[in-house]
């Protein structure tokens, strides 16, 4: 651990260094992995400054079917495995998958929980329906394996797959729903990465963590020591 962070350390409290590899901004396949422990930010010659997202990039698919390249996405934890770091797949809105190798996974983020429920109040929503969806979201990365063709009941179009409502619910701002497509692929979440260690095929457990997604530590007005249920 680095001297600083040592020394901001105490038995109730660790600081860790750390940054996030920042891939696709999509709503539903947000590619970012926490680089815990990791001093280095660069990958090869520090004088290119080249950061993991930029040596394998990972940008929004339109398929909405997950990481455009999830080769990539593997490339990255291992890039932290071999700087003796510790991978977390943040708000992953429940697409994460086993073949990333992360060690922990993000179930719950203030942070991403209030974008949802932004873009639904710009597609006028009231303000605490808005904040139910934003959990709703979130909450894809808690539970099991979900069937995206069930109905759903979203307003002013009555009952539609959950797949065109994903669809549906981001195309008003800004068409991030025409960026991102109607998913087609099944949401994987914590719960499957979880069984797949209960039944063996998986030879340790991912973690969950919460996180308060302060990415820009520069930012005064970033979410540090925001997150609802105690920031990691
Ligand atoms: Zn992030």
């Amino acid at each position: 651990m680095e001297e600083r962070s040592k020394a901001l350390s105490d038995r109730d409290f660790l600081m860790i260094n750390s940054f996030e590899v920042t891939g696709s901004e999509g709503m539903f396949n947000r590619d970012h992995v926490l680089a815990w422990n990791v001093r280095d930010p660069f990958v090869g010659d520090d004088m290119d400054e080249l950061a993991p997202e930029e040596v394998w990039e990972s940008p929004a698919n339109p398929a909405g079917t997950g990481a455009l390249y999830p080769e990539n996405i593997t490339r990255w934890v291992r890039y932290i495995h071999e700087n003796g770091g510790i991978a977390v797949h943040a708000h992953t809105s429940g697409t994460t998958n086993q073949v990333y190798g992360v060690d922990c996974i993000e179930v719950f983020n203030l942070s991403h929980v209030k974008d949802v429920a932004f873009y639904a109040t710009m597609l006028g929503y009231p303000e605490d329906l808005a904040y139910c969806l934003g959990l709703t979201f979130n909450n894809f990365a808690l539970y099991g394996e979900r069937d995206l063709s069930i109905p759903v009941d979203f307003p002013g179009m009555g009952y539609i797959p959950l797949s065109n409502a994903l669809y549906y619910a981001t195309l008003g701002f800004s068409g991030v729903g025409e960026i991102l497509g109607s998913p087609v692929a099944p949401l994987h979440s914590w719960d499957d990465l979880l069984m797949m260690y209960i039944n063996g095929e998986m030879c340790k457990p991912v973690w969950g963590v919460a996180n308060s997604d302060a990415h820009n530590t520069y930012n005064i007005e970033g979410h540090v020591f925001t997150g609802g249920t105690g920031d990691t």
